[in-house]
């Protein structure tokens, strides 16, 4: 492991705080492709500890709790456990995604902050006449989700993301180290390259927390107005946002980011 530190970190310049600038010069997103491409053959704890030792503690990762997102904060526990990470408490999570942050806490030491919006359930729909999930769902993530992920970006450089190329269409672009534009910060996807197979024979072999909800036919959780059990055949993330053509939160949106696919 430490090898392949050494190894990964050869070519890799003394970060700085100019590594993140808020209009990223194309050298330096020349630098990130060149990173991205490098870390394409690399094992998700390597990617880590690459962002680790660029990054750290200017590095945040963003997690839903689902099973990537376990998977990386058990890479985490071993690599730098002082991470911060951060979850976008909606007000709408599942009670079951709530005690998994207390059952991580209790494995690894880990405290996941929970990052509110500005308002909560009740005010919100007290405030648009009722939930907007049904009727907007777009503004609810960007009101819920997307600015609190902003917010919380502030005084850091990169964020990591749970997120797989084959989870969906929009996700299949992600690169291992990309700009985030909407969000101002590198954005590293240590999962990008691994399978659901992968990700859940790591869960099993190392008994890693997740959440039991997925044994009742839910492979993806969000929040519980937006989430339903898949049927037999579908795609994974077919229970988000059921019945409406929205597929995101708007948090990994490709159209977002510098459009290069790094
Ligand atoms: Fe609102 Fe649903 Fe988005 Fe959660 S997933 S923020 S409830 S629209």
């Amino acid at each position: 492991m430490e090898a392949a530190r050494m190894q990964l970190n050869m070519v890799t310049l003394p970060p700085t705080r100019s590594d993140s600038p808020e209009a990223p010069s194309a050298e330096f997103l020349e630098e990130l492709r060149a990173h991205s491409a490098r870390l394409e053959s690399a094992t998700p704890e390597e990617i880590i500890a690459w962002a680790v030792e660029r990054y750290f503690p200017d590095l945040t990762m963003a997690t839903a709790f689902g099973p990537e997102g376990c998977v990386i904060i058990h890479m985490l526990s071993k690599i730098e456990p002082q991470t911060h990470v951060f979850n976008l408490d909606t007000g709408y999570q599942f009670q079951e995604t709530l005690e998994l942050r207390e059952r991580i806490a209790q494995r690894y030491g880990i405290e996941v902050e929970m990052k509110q919006p500005a308002t909560t359930v009740e005010q919100y729909e007290r405030l648009h006449g009722g939930p907007l999930y049904n009727v907007n769902p777009d503004q609810c993530c960007f009101d819920r989700k997307v600015t609190v992920l902003r917010q919380a970006a502030v005084g850091f450089r990169a964020w990591m993301s749970g997120i797989r190329r084959d989870q969906s269409s929009d996700r299949a672009r992600a690169g291992i180290v990309s700009w985030d534009k909407k969000f101002g910060l590198v954005k590293v996807s240590p999962l990008a390259n691994w399978t659901k197979k992968e990700v859940w024979g790591l869960i099993v072999k190392e008994n890693i927390p997740y959440n039991p909800l997925h044994d009742q036919g839910f492979p993806s959780i969000g929040c519980w107005p937006c989430t339903r059990k898949v049927l037999d055949g579908e795609d994974e993330r077919a229970g988000r946002w059921a019945g409406k053509a929205k597929t995101e939160c708007g948090l990994h949106t490709p159209a977002e980011s510098d459009g290069s696919g790094i």
